[in-house]
């Protein structure tokens, strides 16, 4: 007899890490070179975390044997609630912030302790798919709100508006944006916010890409904005000090937090049931936030990620029927195949010949969400002869593809 998994699962999937990776790892075992731009993990690139959150986290680790609160370290929360002092988010204190397992942790436990069967959330498409995937898990049911490309890919207000039902219990937001890159703007947040204020909806605000941001953009955490609204913000090590395999993130709740007083209990309950998170790495917290912060030599003018996402964002407008919208934020291009030029019909399909033809790895957009087969996310993690030859492979296989 088989033995099936359950039914919870049955609307659950994460397909950046789903069957085309299945096969890549199979033609690395076979002995093949995978030039793969498919993961945000900035450590395989060469990108190393800063030597001082290596060398606490090592002078802590005699000390970092037993558990901690469930909320986690006092000297982490402290910083974390320091963090937000800065960017401007009234009323957070140090019980109003919970340390997770990377974000990705928080996220499955802040949807699991609000979401009942049937509750929508609306989330954006194209998303990171993990949202989607922790709301279908929890019971309830995904409601995709479209970005718009034609847009700088801002969220289309009016279509998120339009979404919004008596079962809609919040918004999920993601900014900066991946896999777009967008970065939001003031009006566009207040918008959102007041779409929120008026229903009556939590406001879950993933902002992981917060110090990852180019040219002239600037991060606004949505929740300065709604000092009125109940606001969950995530926010992590993973990227901005490319630790992601430490497991280390946090959510800080803002805003009426007396009208949540049973959602925060819900919280508590599934803090204190996974015990708390990993120990030496919330030793990392502190001096990562209190440190000097590297990653802006990698994002300013002559830093590594600027010049990368400058040269991928020319080389993919460079291919005759793609273009692509210059992402502002993360790691991360996500263009757009034109169907008059190569019309594609499944996705998945295409990553996967891409893969087996050109020994290249990347996520289709269909992965994130996306309801039309027309787009592709990379990472812009590559050093440049890596990008280079990545985005020479795929014009070069596009301009024979057909399906
Ligand atoms: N949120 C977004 C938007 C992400 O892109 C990622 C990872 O790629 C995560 C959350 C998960 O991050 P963590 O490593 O903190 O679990």
């Amino acid at each position: 007899m088989q033995v099936n998994k359950s039914n919870k699962l049955a609307n659950v999937c994460y397909d950046i890490r789903g069957p085309v990776l299945k096969h890549a790892k199979r033609l690395e075992e076979e002995g093949h070179r995978i030039l793969k731009l498919n993961i945000g993990n900035p450590a395989p690139f060469g990108f190393e975390a800063p030597e001082e959150i290596l060398q606490d986290v090592i002078r802590n680790l005699p000390t970092a044997q037993g558990y901690s609160d469930s909320k986690g370290l006092f000297s982490a929360r402290k910083a974390v609630m320091q963090y937000y002092q800065q960017k401007k988010v009234e009323g957070v204190t140090i019980e109003d912030i919970y340390l997770g397992n990377g974000v990705s942790e928080l996220i499955v436990m802040a949807l699991q302790a609000l979401i009942n069967n049937g509750d929508e959330v609306l989330i954006p498409a194209p998303d990171y798919p993990l949202w989607t995937a922790s709301v279908s898990l929890s019971g309830g049911k995904p409601v995709h709100y479209l970005c718009d490309e034609q847009s700088n890919w801002y969220p289309d207000i009016e279509d998120m508006r339009g979404k919004i039902t008596g079962n809609t219990r919040a918004i999920v937001l993601i900014n900066p944006n991946n896999p777009t890159g967008a970065v939001y703007p003031k009006e566009v947040l207040e918008q959102i916010i007041e779409l929120a204020r008026q229903h009556n909806l939590v406001l879950f605000s993933d902002e992981i890409y917060d110090k990852i941001l180019y040219d002239d953009a600037e991060h606004i955490s949505t929740a300065s904005l709604a000092p009125d609204v109940l606001c969950l913000t995530f926010n992590g090590l993973s990227k901005s000090y490319r630790v992601a395999g430490f497991r280390s993130g946090w959510v800080a709740i803002s805003g009426p937090k007396h009208k949540a007083k049973s959602y925060i209990e819900g919280l508590d309950i599934l803090a204190s049931m996974r015990l708390c998170a990993n120990v030496p790495s919330q030793h990392a917290i502190q001096t990562a936030l209190g440190g000097y912060q590297s990653i802006n030599d990698l994002v300013l003018p002559g830093g590594r990620l600027l010049e990368q996402r400058n040269r991928a964002w020319e080389l993919l407008n460079d291919i005759p029927g793609v273009s692509c919208i210059k992402p502002m934020g993360a790691l991360y291009a996500f263009p757009r195949i034109d169907p008059k030029v190569c019309p594609i019909h499944n996705d998945e399909k295409f990553a996967l010949d891409l893969l087996l033809s050109e020994k290249l790895l990347i996520v289709q957009g269909t992965a994130f969400n996306w309801p039309w087969p027309d787009h592709f996310r990379v990472v812009t993690l590559p050093r440049l002869d890596d990008l280079e030859m990545a985005i020479g492979r795929i014009g070069g296989f596009l301009r024979n593809y057909s399906q």
